[in-house]
């Protein structure tokens, strides 16, 4: 089993779009592990986005993220890290498949609701960066079986 990192961006509070985004991660079968609300410090910004600190646009996605609460969820599923940036859809929510998250409920770049983890050593580093150990629950979805079958589980 895999886990991921999902943040909803300040966009989502805002907008009152919360439970319907969180509602498409529960449908598709991920099990919730780990939610919470914080904001976020430029310090964590910086380390979250440090792949993109030299963009133009960085100051102002600093500015975004960090004015107003995000919320981050930790899932948990079978090739979990891709299922999440599946349902999230591509970065240019503009290009985003109709039916993903973006391609929903985004017509932005930047303002594209939602991130998730790209990678499995990315998500391993971003669900630690944002929870602690004691804040992750490993409990059984009593619904399991009818979410996967027990060879895809291994
Ligand atoms: N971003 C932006 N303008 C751009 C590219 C990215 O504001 O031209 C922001 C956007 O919020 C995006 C985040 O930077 O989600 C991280 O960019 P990345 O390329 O990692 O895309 P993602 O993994 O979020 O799809
Ligand atoms: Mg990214």
């Amino acid at each position: 089993m895999e886990r991921t990192l999902i943040l909803f961006k300040p966009d989502v509070l805002q907008r009152g779009l919360l439970g319907e985004v969180i509602s498409r991660f529960e449908k598709k079968g991920l099990k919730i592990v780990g939610l919470k609300m914080l904001k976020l410090s430029p310090a964590v910004a910086k380390e979250h986005y440090a792949h993109l600190t030299a963009k133009p646009f960085y100051p102002g996605l600093e500015r975004f993220m960090t004015h107003q609460p995000i919320v981050v969820m930790a899932v948990e599923g079978v090739e979990a890290v891709e299922v999440g940036r599946k349902l999230a859809g591509v970065t240019n929510s503009r290009k985003a498949e109709a039916g993903t998250i973006r391609g929903d409920f985004s017509n932005s770049t930047s303002r594209n609701v939602i991130h998730a983890s790209d990678s499995l050593e990315t998500a391993g580093k971003e669900v630690a960066r944002f929870f602690r150990k004691e804040e992750l629950f490993d409990y059984k979805l009593v619904l399991h079986e009818y979410f996967y079958a027990e060879d895809e589980l291994k």
